[in-house]
C-alpha cells in the first residue's frame, strides 16, 4: 500500500476515515495531533508549550513537528505504507516532508482531501467525543455516530472525552489557520497530480467507499 496523506479542516472526519483505512489495509494511522496530545501531558517546557498552542488553535512550531514525525516514520510498522493525519499542515511542512521521504527512499503516494461545509464542521466539532483508550471517534450531534452507551466506547468500553480544543472559540481560529496555511497545500499537491478530492459531507460509509475506490485505483483525480 502507498502512503496516504489526509487533508481536511478540523472535525471533517480525517481521524474516523484514517481509522477505517488503517483497519482495512493494515497500515498505521499516524495522527500528529495524537502525538502532540501525548507530548502535552509531559511536565516539561515543551509539554507546556504544546498544551498552550493546541488550546489556542494555532500551529506547533515546524521544527518540533519534523523531529516528532521523522522519528515516528522510522519505526518498523511504517515500511509498508502509513496514513498521515494532520501533517503536512502548510507548504513549508510539505516541502520538508518531500525531503524526509527522499531520505527514507519512499514516495508521496495519495493525497486525499475531504471537502466539507463550514456549518457542518461547527456542529461536528462541539459534538466530537474520543475514546481515551483506543482513540475511536463518536459524535453526540450526529445520530448515526452516537455511542450505544453514553460516554462509553462501543469497541473497548473506554471512557469518552472531549478534546480541550473542541469548542467554538478554538474552532474559529483552527478553521482560519486551515484556510490560510493548509488550504494552499491543495494546489501544491494538485500540481503533482496526486490529489483526490472527496465530498466529506456524505455519511462515514459513503466517504469511506470513495476513499477505498481511490486506493484501489477506481477514482479519477483529473
Ligand atoms: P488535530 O488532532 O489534527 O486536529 O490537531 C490538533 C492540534 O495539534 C492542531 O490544532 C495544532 O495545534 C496541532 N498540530 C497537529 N498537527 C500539526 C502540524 N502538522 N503542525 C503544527 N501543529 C500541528
Amino acid at each position: 500500500m502507498k502512503n496516504i496523506i489526509f487533508i481536511a479542516p478540523p472535525a471533517a472526519g480525517k481521524g474516523t476515515q484514517s481509522n477505517l483505512v488503517s483497519e482495512k489495509y493494515h497500515i498505521p494511522h499516524i495522527s500528529t495531533g495524537d502525538i502532540l496530545r501525548e507530548v502535552m501531558k509531559e511536565d516539561s517546557e515543551i509539554g507546556e508549550y504544546v498544551l498552550e498552542t493546541i488550546s489556542s488553535g494555532g500551529l506547533v512550531k515546524d521544527d518540533i513537528m519534523y523531529t516528532l514525525l521523522e522519528k515516528r516514520l522510522h519505526e518498523k510498522d511504517c515500511q509498508n505504507g502509513y496514513i498521515l493525519d494532520g501533517f503536512p499542515r502548510n507548504v513549508e511542512q510539505a516541502k520538508k516532508y518531500d525531503e524526509i521521504l527522499k531520505r527514507l527512499g519512499q514516495e508521496l503516494g495519495y493525497v486525499i482531501s475531504l471537502e466539507i461545509d463550514e456549518k457542518l464542521l461547527a456542529k461536528r466539532i462541539t459534538g466530537r467525543r474520543v475514546c481515551e483508550d483506543c482513540g475511536a471517534i463518536y459524535n453526540i450531534n450526529v445520530p448515526s455516530e452516537l455511542p450505544e452507551i453514553e460516554s462509553t466506547c462501543d469497541l473497548c468500553g473506554g471512557n469518552l472525552y472531549q478534546r480541550n480544543d473542541d469548542n467554538l472559540e478554538s474552532f474559529q481560529n483552527r478553521y482560519q489557520v486551515y484556510l490560510e496555511k493548509t488550504g494552499p497545500l491543495l494546489e501544491y499537491y494538485k500540481n503533482k497530480h496526486i490529489l483526490y478530492q472527496i465530498d466529506g459531507n456524505l455519511s462515514i460509509e459513503e466517504v469511506f467507499k470513495r476513499i477505498a475506490m481511490v486506493l484501489e485505483g477506481y477514482y479519477d483525480n483529473d
